[in-house]
């Protein structure tokens, strides 16, 4: 029944992110169960990427699958202008309570790019909004917040953005604290802060650069100047929130609180696509006037959608079971202990982990280019290990929904050491 997907989709389905002359084995999927996927001819695949960072409690959870039917044969869909829905208002209700104090309103979307859009457009909105023009926007080197425009100007300068480089929107790149650098930092930030709209980051883990890592005391000193500087501060937690970094949020880790946060990913454990974007009563209260222009012109066809949310309501249901707090905690040991073992292996040249994202960087050997070639042949090895691990460049990330067994884990871990010995 599904031999020719392969070559339907080929005839009419273009890929994200993919060269398709290049692409050689685009594989169907015909069903998911916890952290496996199958695909049509039966063969079974170790999840380990969380199919692109978003699956929590692995695949077609009962639990999820059970909340959303019900919600579906009681309210799908209602314009979320002048209407509203419990779903929405108990998922707002449910997370604020777990963010930062000060984080008190919700503005949803429907994915992470547009959750981004929005903070951007409160930011540069807020300033207008107050009479003031503030038109450039502080980010980090490496960062990536999505891939519409605002998004990605906002992202460093790659060769994903290169087309369209003459087009984006001037943006102030800092490096990323360190112990040595805040003072270098601060002198950037103050030749422009009078024009920053906002400063913009990915806390603690910078995913799509190569699960690149700083530490939470840099980044609060950081913040914190920024927060003295009067800069509105946008925390992107669309990856490492829910509990991919060991706690509920990034968040946790930081003495200073963002001003706005965008989620999305693992806020409906993967399911369903949904944006959210968080803020203080500060700048709410911007937007809040008699002046009907000074309202948020901004809106998405499927804004909250009842699905969506009580998706998010499920999962988040299920993320703060103690049985899923427990796995979070199994997964960094098991990381760290791997860690412990592999660390000093000639093939690699850095580690690091943080929570249950776990990121190898091979060498490459310019001379011989041998690890050249070894990582691009890396996606082929696992997945005829029956592992979808899908390295970034040179870098080799784990990133596996929180039902993983621990000898899944395991052998993951034994693949990887047996790749690195070829
Ligand atoms: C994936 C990602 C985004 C973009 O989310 P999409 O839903 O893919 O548009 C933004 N910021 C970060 C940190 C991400 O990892």
């Amino acid at each position: 029944m599904y031999n020719d997907l392969k070559q339907r989709d080929r005839a009419v389905n273009w890929h994200p992110y993919t060269q398709m002359k290049a692409a050689s084995e685009i594989i169907p999927i015909v069903k998911g169960k916890d952290a496996y996927l199958f695909d049509d001819k039966g063969n079974r695949y170790i999840d380990a990427v969380s199919s692109w960072w978003v699956t929590l409690h692995g695949h077609a959870h009962p639990y999820i699958a059970q909340k959303v039917s019900e919600q579906l044969l009681q309210l799908e869909q209602v314009i979320f202008a002048g209407f509203t829905h419990e779903p929405a208002i108990k998922l707002s209700e449910n997370l604020l309570k777990l963010l930062p104090v000060n984080q008190t309103k919700v503005f949803y979307t429907d994915n992470g790019s547009t959750a981004v859009e929005v903070a951007l457009k409160m930011c540069i909105q807020y300033a207008h909004n107050k009479g003031l023009k503030k038109n450039k926007i502080l980010s980090f080197h490496n960062a990536y917040h999505g891939d519409t425009f605002g998004a990605m100007s906002v992202s460093s300068r790659t060769v994903w953005t290169q087309p369209f480089g003459e087009m984006l929107f001037e943006v102030i790149f800092i490096d990323v604290p360190t112990k040595d650098n805040l003072e270098e930092l601060k002198k950037t930030i103050d030749l422009y802060s009078d024009e920053l709209a906002c400063f913009i980051y990915e806390p603690l883990v910078q995913g799509a650069a190569g699960m690149l890592m700083h530490e939470p005391e840099d980044l609060s000193a950081l913040m914190q100047y920024c927060r003295f500087k009067n800069i509105l501060m946008v925390q992107d937690e669309i990856f490492v929130g829910f509990g991919r970094t060991g706690k509920l949020f990034a968040a946790d880790y930081l003495t200073e609180k963002p001003d706005i946060m965008c989620f999305s990913k693992g806020l409906t454990g993967g399911t369903f696509p949904l944006g959210m974007t968080t803020c203080s009563e500060a700048v709410y209260e911007a937007f809040y006037a008699d002046d009907a222009c000074k309202a948020l012109f901004h809106g998405h066809s499927f804004t909250a959608n009842p699905l969506a949310c009580t998706a998010a309501l499920a999962s988040l249901d299920l993320l703060l079971k103690k049985q899923t707090l427990e796995n979070i905690e199994r997964i960094c040991s098991e990381h760290q202990q791997f860690l412990n073992e592999i660390k000093d292996h000639l093939a690699i040249k850095s580690i690091r982990q943080r929570g249950t994202i776990l990121a190898l960087e091979l060498k490459i050997t310019e001379e011989t280019s041998y690890f050249n070639r070894q990582y691009e042949s890396l996606y082929p090895y696992f997945l005829s290990k029956g592992i979808i691990l899908r390295p970034l460049g040179n870098i080799l990330y784990l990133v596996p929904p929180y039902c993983i067994s621990t000898s899944d884990l395991r052998y993951i871990y034994q693949s990887i050491q047996t790749a690195l010995n070829l």
